[in-house]
Order: structure tokens, then C-alpha cells, then sequence
């Protein structure tokens, strides 16, 4: 249910309707936008909420079933309004495009430094990297782990981007967000229920990427569980789906970017390099992600790609990295993005 407050409702009064809200055991969510309020009761008490008769309330404009199975990320929530997630200055959503770049994971002081000034010398607006690697074999490399952390922390030290960091397991959660300033949750975690509920207590933001197989309803669903912990700095990552098609790793799904755009509030950006799974396609793919309207996107980027511990041949070479990153921020602009500076 959604108790949507008149323009110019006081801090009392919604303090009021928030506390009616609570008496009959649902949990109240205060969304603030620039000129409504919004409060949504969360929980399974829609029967008890459209009885407590809110209608009548003086600073209340009308309550609204939500429809949809999630509730906070539905964009009925935010009345239409985008949210948007602010990471040190750099903004992620409604007119903002970010880039995300960096090396799939954090495989040494000298390489992690040198990928991390070349992303900030190329204008690159957060730093991405892996110290806990979900592998598909249990025999490749698993990440440095704590080691990766205080590397990744260094990096910021010196070239001042903020950090994209998965974290895989709730044990590991503290520790990870003592450093990260996004924390990743990966395709193969996005189910994982505890793992999104510790996340979401955490209160960092939170980049949640697209599982492998799951709809849009489900990766919705993954988002609600962060944001009912009160966290409500989300993003959504489109990186590839399993389809039939087999003369590429993931299919991309494109048609997500704007079809999430319909459905939810939350920034929506694109993993071109997990989907594709070779250099060639980041960019057409890129360029197709921003021109669809995606808020940014996170890609792989590495100084030396052909001696990269994992993730290799998808990697782009830094040294292209800035030119690319020109074209693809024109097709963002064409979308109605506002570029922002680098560091
Ligand atoms: C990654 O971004 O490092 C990664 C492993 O991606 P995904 O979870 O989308 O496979
Ligand atoms: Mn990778």
C-alpha cells in the first residue's frame, strides 16, 4: 500500500501517518521527493492499512495499492521520480551517466595502481575490481582476498576513485564495505537472500547484477530485499543472459534497460563485458546500452589484457580506453545524459 502525502505535509504529519501505519504491523518506508511524499507500508498488512481509513487524514492525498510484487522498487513508489545514487559527487541515475571501469580482479600492487591511474587519467568516474572472484571452476583463481581489499583501498588512497567491490559472502561483508564504496553483488549471488539482507544493513550502495537466469521481476524482487533493510541506494546491472544462442557467451539483454526504466525507480546500467566475453563486442555493446538509455555502465579494462589472471581476452586495452570512452558518453548524450567530469 502507498500513502501518498499532500504537497506541503509537515514532518509531524507524516510522523503521524507513519506511526498509524506501524500500529498495525507494517513496516513504513518514507520516500522524499521533490515534492511529494511518499510512504509505503511494506509487509503482508494491506487489509489492516486500508482499514486504518488514512484517506481521511488532512495531509493525505490518497492511498494506492502497489500492483506490482515488489513495492519500494516499484517507480509507482518514487511517483515516476528516479532515484538517484551519489558516490562521493559522482552521480548514477535520472540525467547522470557513470563509468565504472577497471580490471576484473585485483591481481597485484603494480597492476592494480597502473590499471587504477589509467582509468583516472582517462576520465573513468569509479574504480572496479574484484578481490573475491566467483569462479566457475574451484580450481582458478579465487581472488586475493583481504590482501585484494587493502590493494583496491590504496588505489583509491592515490588516484581518488571510489571502489566496486564484490562481495560473495556474508562473513565477508564487514570487510568489504570498510573499503568498498559500491558493493557488487554478482549474477551468481543475486538469489542469495542472506547475502542481499546483510548487504542492505550494511548501508553502502549496492550494485546488484543480473542473475544468469532470472527475469526482471526476480532481479526486482533482489532489489527489494536491500532496500526493505532502509538502503535505499540500489543499482541495477544488465550483464548478460543464458539464452540458445551459443557463438557468444551471455545474450545482452538490451530490452531490459528500458523495460526496467518502466518498472522501477532505480538506476539501470550495463556489464558489456561479462555479456560478451570478448573485447570485440564491448564497444558496439556499450554503444548500444548508453543509446538505450542505461545510467552507465561497468567494464573491464586491464593495462596488459594478454596477461591478465582472468577475464583476458574481454578485457579493453587502457591505452583505448579513453577514446573510448568519448564515443561512448556521445551515445549517452543522444540519450539525454549529462556527462560528468572524471577525478
Ligand atoms: C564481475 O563483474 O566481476 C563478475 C563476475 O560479473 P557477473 O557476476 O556478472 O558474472
Ligand atoms: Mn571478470
Amino acid at each position: 500500500m502507498m500513502i501518498v502525502m499532500k504537497e506541503g505535509a509537515t514532518e509531524a504529519q507524516i510522523a503521524e501517518v507513519v506511526e498509524r501505519v506501524e500500529s498495525v504491523g507494517a513496516r513504513a518506508h518514507v520516500s522524499r521527493g521533490e515534492f511529494v511524499t511518499v510512504i509505503g507500508a511494506v509487509g503482508s498488512h494491506d487489509d489492516e492499512v486500508a482499514g486504518l481509513g488514512l484517506e481521511d487524514h488532512p495531509a493525505v492525498d490518497r492511498v494506492v495499492p502497489i500492483l506490482r510484487p515488489y513495492k519500494l522498487a516499484s517507480a509507482q513508489f518514487r511517483h515516476g521520480e528516479p532515484t538517484v545514487v551519489e558516490v562521493e559527487g559522482r552521480r548514477i541515475g535520472g540525467d547522470h551517466f557513470a563509468v565504472i571501469a577497471g580490471p576484473c580482479t585485483v591481481e597485484s600492487r603494480e597492476t592494480m595502481l597502473e590499471a587504477a591511474r589509467a582509468m583516472r587519467d582517462a576520465g573513468a568516474h569509479l574504480l572496479r575490481g574484484g578481490a573475491y572472484k566467483p569462479r566457475t571452476s574451484p580450481y582458478s583463481f579465487q581472488g586475493l582476498g583481504e590482501a585484494g581489499l587493502a590493494l583496491l583501498r590504496e588505489a583509491k588512497e592515490e588516484t581518488g576513485l571510489p571502489i566496486v567491490t564484490e562481495v560473495m559472502d556474508v562473513r565477508d561483508v564487514e570487510r568489504v564495505v570498510e573499503v568498498a564504496d559500491v558493493v557488487q553483488l554478482g549474477a551468481r549471488n543475486m538469489q542469495n537472500y542472506n547475502l542481499l539482507t546483510e548487504v542492505g544493513r550494511a548501508g553502502k550502495p549496492v550494485l546488484l547484477k543480473r542473475g544468469l537466469a532470472a527475469t526482471l521481476d526476480e532481479l526486482l524482487m533482489a532489489a527489494e530485499y536491500v532496500l526493505k533493510e532502509g538502503n535505499p541506494n540500489v543499482i541495477l546491472c544488465e550483464r548478460g543472459i543464458r539464452t540458445f544462442e551459443s557463438s557468444y557467451r551471455f545474450t545482452l539483454d538490451i530490452m531490459a534497460v528500458p523495460v526496467l526504466k518502466e518498472l522501477t525507480h532505480l538506476p539501470v546500467i550495463v556489464d558489456p563485458s561479462h555479456a560478451a566475453g570478448r573485447r570485440s563486442l564491448v564497444e558496439p555493446l556499450s554503444l548500444a546500452a548508453a543509446a538505450a538509455g542505461a545510467d552507465g555502465l561497468i567494464v573491464e579494462v586491464h593495462p596488459n589484457p594478454d596477461a591478465a589472471v582472468c577475464d583476458g581476452p574481454q578485457q579493453l586495452r587502457a591505452e583505448t580506453f579513453a577514446e573510448y570512452l568519448k564515443r561512448v558518453e556521445q551515445a549517452a548524450e543522444l540519450a539525454g545524459k549529462v556527462i560528468q567530469a572524471g577525478v
